[in-house]
């Protein structure tokens, strides 16, 4: 399979070559056209495996440019984790128009606010930072349809599980949710039971 097979919009595929991506990895060749579906996924994927970019493309190809809305919600346990996973949505969509916003704690809530006066298509998140924008009404998350967990059983934490669970009940009601993790505890799997139905499962 080639990334042609996918039948992106051009400038999308332009940021994958560029970053010197040739050929889908297996995990690519798998989640992307079923996340494009709009399907529920649970993928069990170690790192080092492509997952990143197995959900960035489909996400970035989902993303309609002439809204002004939030339509993405990548949801990441850890800052440092989260800016490099924004570094990644800027570079292979860096031809598209998409404006990517990057939110942890840590960091001034105040230039966070400032941010979304302007545009913002994809939110890559900390829970707490992302609750707390959604629920003072700062980020509009109704239109948000696509929500992405990576790492999800570092983000399934049990103080984080009650957070994510809410920032859920405020995006859009028809959303899928396309869950990463390595391993599938006990917290994840009932995570999943309540939020994640009849979803397309991955192995690799
Ligand atoms: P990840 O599993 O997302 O942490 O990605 C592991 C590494 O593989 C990263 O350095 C990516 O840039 C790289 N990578 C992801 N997809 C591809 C691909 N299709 N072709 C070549 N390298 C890739």
């Amino acid at each position: 399979r080639d990334f042609e097979d996918f039948f992106l919009k051009r400038e999308l595929l332009m940021g994958i070559f560029e970053k010197g991506f040739e050929k889908p990895s297996p995990i690519q060749e798998e989640a992307v056209p079923i996340i494009l579906q709009n399907r529920n996924v649970l993928a069990r994927a170690k790192n080092g495996t492509g997952k990143t970019a197995a959900y960035i493309i489909p996400c970035l190809e989902k993303t309609d440019t002439t809204l002004k809305t939030i339509q993405v919600l990548i949801l990441i346990p850890t800052r440092e984790l989260a800016l490099q996973t924004s570094a990644i949505v800027k570079e292979i969509g860096k031809h598209m128009g998409v404006q990517c916003m990057v939110t942890t704690g840590g960091t001034s809530l105040k230039d966070d606010i400032m941010r979304l006066y302007n545009p913002v298509h994809i939110i890559v998140a900390t829970p707490g930072r992302i609750l707390d924008l959604a629920s003072k009404k700062v980020a509009d998350l109704s239109q948000c349809k696509t929500i992405i967990m990576d790492e999800a059983d570092k983000l399934l934490s049990p103080e984080f599980q009650p957070v994510l669970e809410q920032i859920i009940g405020l995006c859009n009601e028809e959303h899928q949710i396309c869950l990463f993790s390595a391993t599938f505890p006990v917290t994840v799997k009932t995570f999943c039971q309540k939020f994640v139905h009849n979803p397309y499962s991955i192995n690799l």
